[in-house]
């Protein structure tokens, strides 16, 4: 689950990490009133979206970046009304962008360094790792692989947090000096803390800046939990915001479906995670182009296939659906009679591949055939992949 800036910046605060002070508008009157409120000869109007980048984004047809230094209350106000209810387009949110809902005018800070802190779990080492570098307010991911020299690390123990050793030899390789080093030490102690507390799958901080004075300030928040933690965090799913998501992650989510959506034109649905991998994998192999991962699960019944159906047939960029099932737990007929009920309540308006395994299997096949109902079958994964990209090339 991710959330906004300005509710990261709240976490933050709650830590004790330096934040600048701000205001959520949702009008630009609203924005005028904050920047009053603030008092400071400079603030900064942020659009938020669940999604970065977008100091270098556009309003889609438009010319408005993402974020803007402001002088006055009617600057502010201006910003806010170029920025609210547009679509705002980065490097993140694809071509259609994510529309802004609410923005947050911030107090401007004075910038003398913009650095990067990161935290993820590294899944090498098992643990919670801590990534700084000099090369803030860039695309850490181009840092990465053209410098990756310049990005530091250190992983630290849950139970035991990030020790001070390790934030000091980070501070100094940050160039850092003075009084610096403590601010860093306990800014970094704290992030550490907030993403093991909260059970976050990602932290980051990009930028972190020294300020003019040689104090640390988070300019930026992403944060990311781990949803399969949530159950223990009745608190944070208050700071959902379903309009940033997925509106079929969301449907499936709500029927107990594993969905992830995919650019591609081959709607999949598949039992197991592991087979809806490999089943993307084969599809891909063929030259063809997934559009979903969707794992159904093993025990799943006939609504929440039909509801799958439903999701894959809505989509207006599949041309050809492929139903790869091994049915373990999951049985042929179960599918079978999905199928079928999908098709009277929703109908194909595009061709179906069908590959069936496992128990009751011949029962699921029979069901199908005498349906009368037009489904290509497929023996084995190859000739569905074969069969699916055929179809969906042809459509
Ligand atoms: P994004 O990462 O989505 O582009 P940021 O929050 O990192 O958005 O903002 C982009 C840039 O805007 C920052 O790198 C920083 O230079 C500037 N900025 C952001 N917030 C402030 C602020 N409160 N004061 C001064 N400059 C800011
Ligand atoms: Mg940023």
């Amino acid at each position: 689950m991710k959330i906004h800036e300005f509710q990261g910046k709240q976490l933050f605060r709650e830590a004790g990490i330096a934040v600048p002070e701000g205001i959520v508008a949702k009008t630009p009157e609203e924005a005028a009133a904050a920047f009053k409120q603030l008092g400071g000869p400079i603030a900064v109007v942020k659009a938020q979206v669940h999604a970065g980048g977008r100091g270098k984004g556009t309003i889609k047809g438009t010319e408005q970046r993402g974020v803007e230094l402001v002088k006055t209350a009617e600057d502010a106000a201006r910003v806010a009304k170029a920025l609210l209810g547009g679509d705002l387009v980065t490097i993140q949110t694809g071509a259609e962008g994510q529309t802004v809902k609410q923005v947050l005018v911030e107090a401007g800070c004075d910038i003398a360094r913009e650095l990067y802190l990161g935290i993820v779990v590294d899944r090498g080492c098992g643990k919670p790792v801590l990534m700084v570098s000099t090369e803030g307010g860039m695309d850490i991911e181009k840092v990465a692989h053209e410098t990756p020299h310049l990005i530091h690390t250190a992983e630290f123990d849950p139970d035991f947090g990030l020790q001070s050793y390790q934030a000091r030899k980070l501070a100094w390789k940050l160039g850092l000096s003075g009084t610096s080093v403590r601010a860093a030490e306990k800014l970094m102690r704290a992030v550490c803390k907030v993403f093991v507390e909260n059970d976050c799958s990602l932290a980051e901080v990009n930028p972190l800046v020294v300020t003019g004075s040689g104090d640390l300030m988070a300019l930026d928040a992403k944060i990311t939990f781990d949803d399969n933690a949530m159950f223990r965090h009745a608190k944070l799913a208050e700071l959902r915001d379903t309009a940033e998501e997925d509106p079929n992650e969301l449907r499936a989510g709500a029927a107990g479906l594993s969905y992830v959506q995919l650019e591609g034109n081959i709607g999949c649905l598949v039992n197991g995670a592991g087979l809806a991998m490999s089943t993307m994998d084969i599809v891909k192999l063929h030259g063809g182009q997934p559009s979903n991962f969707l794992d159904v699960g093993g025990g799943a019944n006939k609504d929440q296939v039909t509801e799958a159906f439903r999701i894959l047939l809505g989509d207006p960029d599949v041309k050809a659906v492929l139903v790869n099932i091994f049915g373990g737990i999951m049985q042929c007929t179960t599918i079978a009679n999905a199928i079928l009920a999908a098709y009277k309540e929703v109908g194909f308006n595009v061709p179906l591949v069908v590959r069936l395994e496992g128990t009751e299997v011949e029962e699921g096949r029979k069901i199908l055939a005498e349906s009368g109902v037009d489904i290509i079958n497929a023996e084995g994964l190859t000739d569905a992949a074969k069969k699916v990209v055929a179809a969906a090339t042809a459509a």
